[in-house]
């Protein structure tokens, strides 16, 4: 066989995502085909966006395409914009530019994690955790979200932790409930999490992925699990914001409250690791794009009215759905509560949502917001329609 042990453990890992491509291929043939499926751009980007790239996009000088590390300029900033954004004090070392999101998790994992050791995930929560810790070696542990409303359930995650328990993963604004959760659940969580390292006699660490952080409904405040337990570090993506995922932009920032000497140990390892899992820093461009790139974010207000289009739509007709304080996702359960046979029901009239299975979550379904009004508008007959003949059939 060719392929190694995690190798084959990681691609079953992606299985559900990777049958669920197949089961729609039928979109890229269809140019009516009404997509809510990923967090993808259904509208032109943002004009900033190649605005940054085309003025970085000519070499100033004849290191401009060298190798780059995190480009200071933009770790300065990005510091600058998390000291008031998040109220703790960073400085530019603390930051490692990474390639998304995904590249800041990996290089977390690569500086914090050994080989076998337990890595607490949320469910329902992103179907990459789990691939991605397979693939490093890493084994997931499974902590459920409370069942109705999605919050946190502390108690869940203090279950989950055993003595091979090196990092518990959190996700504010939570990607598919779009759920955000307050310091008072972190404050809880800082004490399970304190007390279990102290009984283990081993640091947990938590990794808070942030990737949708400033896209939130209603002056929905955010309050990061950096404030209340030190040992945290942050990922972060521009993907979202810019709705440009394509683009691959992000970070890793060390929470300032980690004690001086672990704090200084990681801030040496950042580039060095960097460059171990795989020269994992952003293109050039990207970097410089940095400053440009922090001022931009897609229209807030119209994602909220697109989200009160299809949360008010949907609710009216008697769908339970959870109400999104952030990200650009609507997570409900399916009439019938059978996901695949309701988004198979709307396939079949070319709307595309996805199930719930990719969450471990069979019953429910999440539909991205990312999709334009007019498509919302075109969708939702659908979307009453099958609810009601699956309600009815139930
Ligand atoms: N974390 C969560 C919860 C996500 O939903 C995603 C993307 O969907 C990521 C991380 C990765 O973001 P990026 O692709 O921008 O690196």
């Amino acid at each position: 066989m060719a392929m190694s042990a995690r190798a084959r453990e990681a691609k079953a890992a992606v299985d559900v995502v990777t049958a669920f491509f197949g089961r729609i291929q039928a979109i890229a043939d269809d140019p009516d085909a009404l997509d809510f499926t990923f967090g993808n751009p259904h509208e032109m980007a943002l004009p900033g966006l190649p605005a940054a790239l085309r003025a970085h996009a000519e070499p100033q000088s004849v290191d401009w395409f060298a190798y780059k590390t995190s480009e200071r300029g933009a770790q300065e900033v990005v510091a600058a914009g998390l000291v008031p954004e998040l109220g703790l004090t960073f400085e530019p070392e603390d930051i490692a530019m990474t390639q998304g999101a995904f590249g800041a998790m990996s290089l977390a994992l690569a500086l914090l994690a050994d080989a076998g050791d337990e890595v607490v995930i949320p469910v329902p929560g992103w179907f990459c955790y789990e691939p991605m810790l397979v693939a490093a070696n890493l084994v997931p542990v499974r902590a459920p979200l409370d069942a109705t409303t999605f919050d946190l359930d502390v108690d869940a995650i203090a279950r989950a932790i055993t003595p091979r328990t090196r990092v518990v993963i959190v996700n504010s604004p939570a990607n598919p409930t779009g759920r955000v959760y307050p310091k008072a659940a972190w404050d809880e969580l800082a004490d399970v999490l304190e007390r279990a390292s102290n009984e283990h006699g081993r640091r947990i660490w938590l990794l808070s992925d942030e990737p949708y952080r400033r896209i939130r409904f209603d002056g929905v405040e955010f309050a990061s699990p950096a404030a209340s337990y030190p040992w945290t570090v942050i990922d972060y993506s521009y993907g979202k914001v810019l709705l440009a995922p394509g683009q691959r932009l992000g970070y890793l920032a060390l929470s300032p409250l980690i004690p001086a000497a672990e704090r200084d140990e990681l801030r040496e390892a950042l580039m060095p690791l960097g460059l171990a899992i795989g020269w994992g820093f952003p293109d050039a461009v990207m970097q410089y794009s940095v400053p440009a790139l922090e001022t931009l974010s897609i229209d807030l207000a119209e994602l909220t009215r697109k989200r009160d289009r299809l949360y008010g739509a949907l609710t009216d007709a008697g769908l339970e759905v959870t109400r999104p304080e952030g990200t650009f996702y609507l997570w409900g359960r399916a009439p019938g509560g059978d996901a695949v046979a309701f988004c198979d029901a709307l396939a079949a009239r070319g709307v595309y949502l996805m199930p719930g299975t990719l969450f471990d979550r069979p019953e429910h379904f999440r539909i991205s917001l990312t999709a334009t009004m007019e498509m919302i508008d075109r969708a939702l007959p659908h979307l009453l329609d099958v609810s009601a003949q699956l309600d009815r059939a139930a």
